[in-house]
């Protein structure tokens, strides 16, 4: 018989728990047995004590089992995942989906949804008319055999305990703790059945991480309980410093994901993508090394191999691929620079949240989203600008919020003089 305020208690004193203690509460918890008020008393004495790394690998591996596991082993062949640990203007994974698959490679991606200023690939994918991100397990592989790819919701009897978790967490000041945040990652990655995984851990003022060391325990703890569960994992540092690439906003950014696969995307956007496809073609069972992998990557783009992968998937996913198609703002209004000079940063957060506050985002997990409208930062980090020179667009429903916006943004840029240190969009990788 499980006795959580023990648990808490020995916790909170700075006790390591056993595997068993750890497993039994977090079933016991998943199945409604534990309560949310004990559940948040343990995650903060957590975040207070922390966990070693056996009680993470512990806690991922009872979250693996609070629900069901997708088996890709009939597909035969090795299967590769992607997964960022959440950012703004991060549509990268609709790139790299279609780069990876055309270049042979089996990718297998379950995603989530937006909460508060980061956007989720699951709402970006919902511009796109028509297209289904609720398939079932046998469906979802079916996909991937099919097209080579497949971008999927989580179902819900996929890690039911980080569901119920991530939930709590985010009400009770405890997501930022770098073993929750790993364990509720990597559980869902080893959920997803795929053998190797590149994770892209953003680090800065838009990302979870703040600061390149705090990211560096993160992914050194999710590369371990990686390799614990029999998984290859890359894990990539990138920038979150400003938003990735130039579009925030859901259709905006399926635009800006078409224009990558077209090779006209954003600098920094086709350098991450180029990277991590490179990372997923060396650990999938091609046979070759990330410089290869890079060399197939580009091969892909520029023979518009990856960009008719897109279309193939859309349609599988029974979404209209043409950009014609998705929706657009009835009005765009630009934000003009205050003062000339470079720009020195871009608040991240703060531009994430400019795009929620005009419907691009959940305020509540029940929110309706609006597809069509967001914000294009026309300029980035190190860009000259001249004084009334658009900074960014706003793509908006109404007068009203596009007036709104308009102010936050000129509040995100930062206009100085003197050109600042370029800083490049992989910060470092681990594996
Ligand atoms: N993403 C997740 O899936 N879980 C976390 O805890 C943080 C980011």
């Amino acid at each position: 018989m499980i006795r959580p305020a023990k648990l808490i208690e020995r916790k909170r004193d700075g006790a390591a728990l056993s595997d068993d203690e750890l497993s039994a509460l977090v079933l016991a918890y998943a199945s409604e047995e534990v309560p949310d008020y004990q559940m948040a008393a343990f995650c903060m004495a957590v975040y207070f004590r922390g966990l070693s790394a056996e009680e993470t690998h512990a806690l991922t591996d009872a979250m693996v089992r609070s629900g069901e596991t997708i088996d890709l082993a009939p597909l035969g062949r090795k299967v590769v995942d992607k997964h960022s640990t959440g950012g703004v203007g991060d549509k990268a994974s609709i790139v790299i989906g279609p780069i990876v698959a055309a270049c042979g490679v089996p990718f297998a991606k379950m995603s989530g949804r937006g909460l508060g200023h980061t956007g989720g690939t699951l709402d970006k994918l919902e511009s796109i008319p028509g297209f289904r991100v609720e398939l079932a397990a046998g469906e979802f592989i079916r996909h991937v055999q099919e097209v080579g790819m497949a971008i999927v919701g989580q179902t819900a009897e996929l890690v039911p305990a980080d569901k119920k978790l991530y939930a709590l967490r985010d009400v009770t000041a405890t997501v930022d703790i770098i073993p929750l945040i790993a364990s509720s990652i990597m559980s869902k990655k080893i959920a997803g059945g795929a053998d190797a995984i590149v994770l892209d851990v953003k680090v800065g003022d838009g990302a979870f991480m703040k600061s390149l060391d705090e990211a560096r325990e993160l992914a050194r703890t999710m590369v371990e309980l990686g390799w614990l569960e029999g998984r290859e994992v890359v894990c990539e540092l990138t920038d979150m410093d400003q938003p990735l690439g130039r579009a925030v906003g859901n259709a905006l950014e399926i635009h800006e994901a078409l224009d990558a696969l077209e090779g006209s995307g954003p600098p920094d956007l086709a350098e991450l993508v180029l990277g991590a496809s490179a990372h997923l073609l060396a650990l999938s069972d091609l046979g070759v090394d990330a410089d290869e992998g890079r060399r197939l990557a580009e091969e892909a783009l520029a023979s518009g191999a990856a960009r008719e992968r897109y279309e193939l998937w859309v349609r599988a996913q029974e979404g209209d691929p043409r950009r014609e198609a998705l929706p657009r703002a009835p009005m765009v209004r630009p934000v003009p620079a205050p003062a000339a000079g470079f720009v020195q940063g871009i608040a991240a957060t703060d531009v994430g949240l400019a795009a929620l506050h005009l419907g691009a985002g959940r305020i509540r997990k029940e929110d309706a989203i609006d597809h069509a409208v967001g914000v294009v930062c026309l300029a980035k980090r190190g860009d000259p600008v001249e004084i009334g020179q658009p900074l960014a667009e706003v793509h908006a429903r109404d007068d009203e919020s596009a007036a709104r916006a308009v102010l936050e943004l000129v509040d995100c840029y930062r206009i100085g003089d003197g050109e600042p240190e370029q800083k490049p969009i992989v910060l470092d990788v681990l594996s």
